[in-house]
């Protein structure tokens, strides 16, 4: 996987097509980890020496995915762990992927370093737009930070996707 810095993106939006959804294991943190198992029983969570995670199904596939092809959707929206919301982003202290002038972020005089990752085919090359860069990167960051955990920017827009179900 290539980890891109945010100021080669020019706009990013999901289409919901699940490819994170069935291709990555879900960390956990204990908080969630207890917030799942007491709504939905320790079977749908796994563990190894140091980490939890959702369990996946024998093709991979996250417990939670309820797949309709396209739109695929998250079963667990109403406590959807921190890695899902941040996905494809991530938001470091560090240029921990190169590209340091490219992958810093000003927010509240404080330098980050904004990547995404390539696999995510919601990524669209180009100059940053500007809502690109004034909210769905301000939004990324925000979560990352904890002081925001209402995805606007951040999160699929079904009700673009001629091919949701529940469109409107
Ligand atoms: S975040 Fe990216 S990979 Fe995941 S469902 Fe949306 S478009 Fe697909
Ligand atoms: S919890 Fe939801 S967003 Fe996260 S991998 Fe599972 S289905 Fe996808």
């Amino acid at each position: 996987m290539l980890f891109v810095p945010w100021q080669f993106i020019t706009d990013w939006t999901c289409d919901s097509c699940g490819i994170c959804c069935r291709q990555y294991s879900v960390v956990l943190n204990f908080q969630e980890w207890l917030r799942i198992t007491k709504t939905y029983g320790i079977e749908l969570t796994a563990s190894d020496l140091d980490k939890l995670y959702i369990k996946r199904k024998n093709d991979g596939t996250c417990s939670f995915l309820c797949d309709f092809a396209n739109p695929s959707l998250c079963g667990l929206q109403h406590m959807k762990p921190q890695a899902c919301k941040l996905w494809p982003f991530k938001v470091l202290g560090t240029p921990k992927y190169g590209y340091a002038q490219e992958a810093a972020y000003n927010y509240c005089g404080k330098t980050l370093f904004v990547y995404a990752d390539s696999n995510c085919r919601g990524v669209k090359y180009g100059k940053p737009s500007w809502v690109f860069a004034n909210f769905t990167v301000k939004e990324f960051t925000e979560v990352a930070l904890g002081s925001n955990s209402c995805q606007i920017k951040s999160t699929a827009n079904l009700n673009s996707n001629p091919r949701n179900p529940f469109r409107f």
